[in-house]
């Protein structure tokens, strides 16, 4: 593994020329292929394919897993070749991105219900304005909500959250989740910001929640991201921060800039990729903004989770290492016990990752600073649906059922926390 790993470095270093330089009007003819690697090799060479710098990772590398890759229209049959020479068993899982993206954006097209007092509705993806102005209805309209910006992105748009406290905020355990820190996972904010509303206004169904804890919802962690991924690149990842790229790349992937152990493995050193880990730790600030809020609250917080999308996967630390964290086993078995709550209560399939079955490390994640730094015992990461027919492009009417399935999740396990504190 650590011959494999340095090789990876090597490449990385590699200035790859990005097909993504340049903006991408329509994604017409793209596919995503999902390739079966049968061992070291094999994902030893379709890694190696990253630093081409035409194929678009949708999934991470894991031993024993396949790996969806988006491959242009010009390079599918050199992409054919490699993996018919190197007996690498590959399928299509989507033949037409644009067909995707036009369906979900027709099925978009719903008039909003402003008698709610809101823009937001889960049967569509919002913008980010419709999901704070879900925040500002939600504080207007109950006692215990109050919103706050946690400081401004790159491009200078607030970073917002919602706060659940009965009674003054920072007395009670506490609970933090948050979305969109990769922009393309659409269902990430859309779900994050349901759950908030499930908390708040179904409060009477669930008053322990509110009664025992203190809640913390960031619906994006990547505002600019998400709103260049709206208007011009529905599969743009990282933020928009300028670099000095030669080729004009921008951005960093916030989920490898958090500070522990940073840019030790699984991140590129190269701007142009999509796991680019920025010139040093904590260079964006989008993550000195969440950084810093976690750390005045992080004696009170017992729970992180940071969620994604896709491969229906519930994460635990560590991310840069093998090696497993003291809690490790109390942390596998409330995410057991959490996933077998879901799939009980009619929810679809998740896999617990065991990180030792994780062939690449991703150093620079959110949940490692979490539990390493801020020392808040119970620090998870989960990927939604679904499993790769879709991909990031999950049609809306699948939003309240993951959405659903999501808290379940939550609950099950933050109630076992709850009942477990001194
Ligand atoms: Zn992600």
């Amino acid at each position: 593994m650590k011959t494999l790993l340095v090789l990876v470095a090597g490449l990385a270093c590699t200035a790859a020329v990005h097909d993504r330089i340049l903006e991408v009007d329509s994604f017409q003819g793209y596919q995503v292929f999902r390739a079966y690697p049968r061992n070291d090799q094999d994902l030893e060479f379709i890694n190696s394919l990253e630093s081409h710098g035409v194929y678009d990772f949708w999934t991470d590398l894991r031993r024993g897993k396949p790996v969806d890759i988006m491959v242009p229209p010009a390079a599918q049959k050199t992409f054919i070749k490699h993996m018919t020479a190197k007996e690498i068993e590959h399928e299509v899982m989507i033949p037409d991105i644009q067909e995707l993206i036009n369906l979900e954006k027709v099925q978009s097209r719903v008039a909003y219900n402003t008698s709610a007092g809101h823009d937001m509705t889960w049967t569509e993806y919002h913008p980010l304005e419709d999901m704070y102005s879900y925040l500002d209805y939600l504080e207007a309209t109950y006692d215990f909500v109050t919103t706050q910006s946690i400081g401004e992105t790159y491009e200078g748009r607030d970073m917002r959250i919602a706060r659940v406290c009965r009674g003054i905020c920072g007395e009670k355990p506490a609970v933090w989740i948050d979305g969109g820190i990769h922009a393309r996972e659409w269902v990430s904010p859309a779900s994050v910001t349901w759950m908030l509303n499930e908390l708040v206004e179904n409060d009477a169904e669930h008053p322990d929640l509110t009664q025992n804890l203190d809640w913390y919802f960031l619906p994006s962690h990547n505002p600019d991201g998400y709103a260049y991924s709206q208007s011009k690149d529905r599969l743009w990842r990282k933020t928009r921060s300028e670099h000095g790229s030669i080729f004009g790349c921008k951005g960093v992937d916030a989920n490898r800039n958090w500070g522990f152990h940073w840019n030790e493995g699984g991140s590129s050193n190269d701007k142009c990729s999509d796991t680019y880990h920025g010139p040093e730790a904590f260079s964006e600030v989008e993550n000195r903004n969440v950084r810093d809020f976690i750390l005045t609250v992080k004696d009170k917080l017992v729970f992180y989770n940071t969620i994604h999308s896709y491969s229906q996967f519930i994460l635990l630390p560590w991310s840069y290492t093998s090696e497993l964290p003291d809690n490790y086993d109390d942390m596998e078995q409330l995410a057991l016990m959490g996933r077998d709550a879901m799939v009980a209560n009619g929810g679809q399939e998740y896999e617990v990752g065991c990180i030792p079955c994780i062939l690449y490390v991703a150093s620079g994640g959110s949940l490692d600073w979490v539990l390493g730094v801020a020392e808040v015992q119970y620090s998870f990461a989960m990927e939604l649906r679904d499993t790769g027919r879709y991909g990031f492009l999950l049609p809306p009417d699948q939003i309240i059922p993951t959405a659903r399935e999501t808290w379940d999740f939550h609950i099950n396990v933050i109630r076992e926390i709850f009942d477990r504190l001194p």
